[in-house]
């Protein structure tokens, strides 16, 4: 699925095929995508130029010429398709930008669970978003973590504590802090949460190295520990374990991310 990498190198396919063109037409395919952004909002995109595509988090804003915005979000398994308006549209197209010049961007998605909705001018969308992995700090995490009791992988997907984590790099940071995905988020020590604020730039920096391009299902797993049940740790080589927590599986080493009892300095 999708997390910040992954995101950031699909907004840079839509920054190429969209920037300084114009909007002909968009088309919602899918039912879930016409309730979120209907005919009649979809008709004020057309005749649009987009002037910025900005991402925010797992976010995408495409910002057109008069103000209004695009938002749209992937959710788990969305993707950007560009072509144009001469080719069949691919199998799982939701909704489809095709410019004035012939040129298209189709939204993808199997699961049909992707977002779309449009802005009107000077109405963005409001985003409660924390820090980035590039501007956390020990302290805004610090800030972050000291009321919450849940289980530290479960906050690390919450997206005010950290903007842009999701499944796979909150479990990939933990393993390289070597903290356990059930500790309690506010037990964390300072250590931990200077390891942590480490792990989750690396773990980021990692998916930026790999050009964000990982989809689920694919043979290729380039993760430390994530999807990796079963099999040794790249660190310890005992192997790898899966919980199952807030209903999504959590990929961790039972032995280099050992549970804390009770709370450190
Ligand atoms: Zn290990």
């Amino acid at each position: 699925m999708p997390e910040l990498p992954e995101v950031e190198f699909a907004a840079a396919i839509a920054r190429k095929a969209l920037l300084g063109r114009t909007i002909a037409t968009v088309t919602t395919l899918h039912a879930s995508q016409r309730r979120a952004l209907p005919a009649r909002d979809a008709r004020r995109l057309a005749g649009r130029c987009v002037v910025r595509v900005n991402r925010h988090a797992k976010h995408q804003h495409l910002v057109l010429d008069d103000g209004a915005i695009l938002a749209v979000h992937f959710r788990m398994n969305g993707d950007w398709e560009v072509g144009d308006s001469t080719q069949p549209l691919p199998r799982f197209a939701r909704i489809v930008l095709t410019c004035t010049d012939g040129s298209r961007l189709c939204l993808v998605d199997s699961r049909a669970l992707c977002a779309a909705t449009y802005h009107a001018p000077g109405r963005p969308p409001v985003l409660a978003l924390g820090p980035e992995p590039d501007a956390l700090t020990v302290d805004l995490l610090g800030a972050a973590l000291a009321r919450r009791s849940g289980p530290i992988k479960t906050v690390l997907l919450d997206q005010r504590v950290v903007a842009g984590l999701g499944n796979i790099y909150a479990a990939e940071a933990l393993w390289r802090s070597r903290i356990h995905p059930a500790q309690p988020a506010r037990s964390l020590s300072e250590a931990q949460r200077r390891d942590l604020v480490r792990g989750i730039k690396a773990a980021i920096a990692d998916g930026f190295a790999r050009q964000g391009r990982y989809r689920d299902g694919t043979r290729e797993r380039p993760f430390r520990v994530y999807d990796r049940e079963g099999e040794t740790c790249r660190r310890c080589r005992a192997d790898v374990s899966r919980i199952s927590q807030a209903g999504r599986s959590t990929y961790f080493c039972p032995s280099c991310q050992r549970a804390v009892s009770r709370k450190r300095g």
